[in-house]
């Protein structure tokens, strides 16, 4: 698979990424062996760049499939929604312990929000002093705002950006508003012209749009600034599918079978208690009539971040 150098971190990565959220606990569940088999089936093929998160609890799997086979050149970036700089440390440090790699390759800010750059200065010098001492290689943010986006391309110490980006403009944010496609890759222009590498996620708005497959990549893939397209997958078929998608062996006409995969809340268990609305970043939840949380699957990214957060386990996913 082609690669290309990562902004200026000297990193290499291959042009897909292999995002790990979705066979994680708070998606498909997947067994350990299962889903470090399709890593290793990824690796095998090409993919040398790995997604996960803090968040996640899927740096199992990685560990795993690094067991059963030793791969050169892996560039594994993880992430935490840590605010405080010793937050962000221990997280560096679970990283480091629980991937058994001395050195991560990527560390990142999960998910920043409009606002959030100054309160979250206590983690932006873990990462700063982890770099300095050796503990990750580059360190930047992921973000679904086009407007921490455009920050990211005038700070100075921030080497890659992680932006959400797809045709449609699912999930893109600016402040409490919805931002554009265009308006996240105006951003990501100036991340790039700044020398950041910049990898993006949910090219498929997190499921909504894989029904337009060969559409929403050849959309990503078109943007020379983009560096690779971290995408998300739970099956050796949907690694397959890409596959043949970058070789061009694709029919043109082919899109794989829409995933059947949807975020719901069980409504004999929810409780109301609005959890899940407060952390779900697409507003995608709302209550029904009968005060109880509901999922707008027009605009559910099902990226899973209502799930952890239910006191009741009512967010599942099928
Ligand atoms: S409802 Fe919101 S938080 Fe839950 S999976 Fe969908 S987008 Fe994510
Ligand atoms: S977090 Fe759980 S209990 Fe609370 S509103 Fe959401 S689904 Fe219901």
């Amino acid at each position: 698979m082609k690669k290309r150098l990562l902004g200026k971190t000297g990193l290499e990565v291959s042009i897909a990424g292999f995002g790990v959220l979705p066979m994680g606990p708070s998606q498909l569940a997947l067994p350990l062996e299962e889903g470090a088999e399709i890593i290793r089936y990824a690796l095998q093929n090409g993919i040398n760049f790995i997604d996960t998160a803090q968040y996640y609890r899927t740096y199992p799997y990685i560990k795993r499939a690094l067991e059963m086979e030793s791969f050169d050149n892996l560039v594994i970036c993880s992430k935490s929604l840590c605010w405080d700089y010793e937050g962000m440390m221990e997280a560096i440090l679970e990283a480091r312990e629980e991937l058994g790699r001395d050195v991560i390759d990527i560390f990142l800010m999960h998910e920043v929000r409009s606002g959030q750059l100054e309160l979250r200065s206590g983690a932006w010098n873990a990462l700063k002093d982890a770099k300095a001492n050796g503990l990750v290689r580059a360190i930047g943010i992921s973000t679904h705002h086009a407007d921490i986006t455009e920050a990211a391309a005038s700070m100075e110490d921030l080497d890659v950006i992680f932006p959400l980006f797809n045709y449609a403009g699912l999930g893109i944010r600016r402040g409490e508003s919805f931002a554009s496609a265009d308006e996240m890759y105006e951003a990501i222009k100036l991340c790039h012209s700044a020398g950041k590498g910049v990898f993006s996620m949910k090219a498929f708005g997190g499921g909504n749009l894989t029904a337009h497959y060969q559409q929403a990549l050849d959309y990503v893939y078109a943007k020379p600034e983009i560096d690779s397209v971290m995408i998300g997958f739970g099956k050796i078929s949907e690694v397959d599918d890409l596959l043949s998608y970058l070789s061009g062996s694709m029919d043109r006409a082919y899109n794989p079978d829409v995933s059947k995969k949807k975020v719901y809340i069980n409504q004999e268990d929810c409780e109301g208690c609005g959890s899940c609305k407060n952390t779900c970043p697409a507003g995608a939840i709302f209550y029904n009539e009968n005060g109880l949380a509901e999922v707008n699957h027009e605009k559910c990214l099902t990226c899973g971040y209502c799930s952890p957060v239910c006191p009741v386990r009512a967010v599942i996913m099928y």
